[in-house]
């Protein structure tokens, strides 16, 4: 079960880097002496102070110094990576979010079925600045040969929010404001700079071009005309670009829920960002550790929302995936295998539990598993009965693929 500043962007990227992190405002941690041994359980969102031996036994560590504690947090080796067929046995698609090259590295490894989101905004949060077409084009490059063959999810920069660049101009409420293809659009030639990258980057690829906070489909249509002025461009130019990637949209914004079927008609595919959508919907601040009981994925409005979704988008639900954290979710896994999803995204870290989650449910555990969620009104209900719930039994034998 995910809570808030689990999502927040640095949180997201110190999972990239396979950092075990906790985001806390209390300054008694900037208190801390250097040296002092911790004990950091970022799964349980604990921070341990000079833990006794009973608190490191408690955690399974024995009298081991603190240097082995982060090892012992930090993900299983991927040789103990079980074959990706469990996921295949029920027919669903399983690919990388990408933050670091890494990402698309540990994704390729961990054969996953493509990139499902690249998020293109991390090489200008990490230079803390715009950075050109032709650099901009040398990492694309880089993701887009990662996985030769397979489709390419690239989302142009989702600027604004939490991801805030030096120098651009102060708002009083960022996740509000000019963020994501709001950013992009009002800011043509950087945008255009960041299309020509991707075309260029992926000529010879499966490539897909997403847009993040998408309200409306003005600006699916204004993007798409970038879009082909771009194209139009590198024509001219004579340079290899790719002359008609899909295009697609996150749907992480309440109105983009109201606008589905008109989002579905504008876009050859789209995306649930339910990292953004829980805080939308709710009004939860993502960055907000005082809200973390509230942000929840697995709130009723949330589950009712996506499935409703999942409804209306009807036959077109293989256009369908979830890119946000919840998707690696163990609770949620079998609620989107339950509503007809197929298509999940996650950071590759996160494959061996998705993987090993999916094999234990037949699409019809998980359809009476959503039905029982969507059944219950409040997160108080939601939370005892999943406290309560036991996994199925039953594990599925799935056949061996590969
Ligand atoms: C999301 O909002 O769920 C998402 C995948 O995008 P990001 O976390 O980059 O906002
Ligand atoms: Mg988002």
């Amino acid at each position: 079960m995910l809570g808030s500043t689990v999502t927040a962007h640095i949180a997201i990227l110190a999972q990239s880097l396979g950092l075990p992190a906790l985001m806390t405002n209390d300054r008694r941690a900037l208190e801390i002496a250097s040296r002092t041994p911790l004990l950091l359980d970022a799964e349980a969102g604990r921070l341990l102070i000079s833990p006794t031996a009973e608190q490191l036994l408690d955690h399974g560590i024995g009298a081991a110094p603190v240097s082995t504690a982060n090892r012992v947090f930090s993900e299983a080796p991927e040789r103990t990576t079980p074959e990706p067929n469990a996921a295949r046995a029920v027919g669903v698609q399983l690919y990388a979010n990408v933050n670091l090259l890494s990402d698309a590295r540990r994704g390729a490894a961990l054969k996953a079925d493509g990139i499902g989101l690249y998020r293109s905004e991390f090489p200008f949060i990490v230079r803390n600045d715009y950075i050109s077409e032709e650099e901009q084009y040398r990492v694309y490059r880089t993701i887009v040969r990662s996985m030769p063959g397979k489709p390419i999810v690239l989302r142009t920069a989702d600027i604004g929010g939490d991801k805030l660049l030096a120098g651009r101009e102060e708002e009083r409420n960022p996740f509000l404001g000019v963020r994501g293809i709001r950013f992009s659009l009002a800011n043509r030639p950087l945008f255009r700079e960041q299309l020509r990258a991707m075309l260029r980057a992926g000529h010879d690829a499966d490539l897909r071009v997403m847009f993040p906070m998408v309200s409306s489909v003005e600006e699916i249509e204004d993007a798409r005309e970038e879009l082909a002025a771009s194209i139009r461009d590198l024509e001219r130019e004579g340079k290899p670009h790719h002359p008609d990637p899909q295009v697609g949209a996150m749907i992480e914004l309440p109105a983009a829920v109201v606008a589905i079927e008109d989002l579905v008609d504008a876009t050859d595919f789209l995306s649930i960002g339910t990292n953004d959508l829980i805080m939308y919907l709710l009004a939860v601040d993502r960055t907000n550790e005082r809200l973390s009981e509230l942000y929840r994925s697995h709130h009723p409005v949330v589950l009712r929302t996506i499935a409703d979704v999942a409804r209306r988008i009807g036959d077109r639900i293989d256009s369908l995936s979830v890119c946000g954290e919840s998707a690696a979710d163990p609770v949620m896994i079998p609620f989107y295998l339950g509503i007809g999803i197929r298509k999940l995204s996650v950071a590759p870290r996160r494959f061996r539990l998705v993987r090993e989650t999916l094999a234990r449910y037949t699409c019809e555990q998980a359809e009476q598993y959503a039905s029982e969620l969507l059944a219950i009104r409040s997160l108080r209900e939601m939370n005892r009965f999943l406290t309560d719930l036991k996994p199925p039994a039953r594990e599925v034998s799935v056949p061996q693929q590969d």
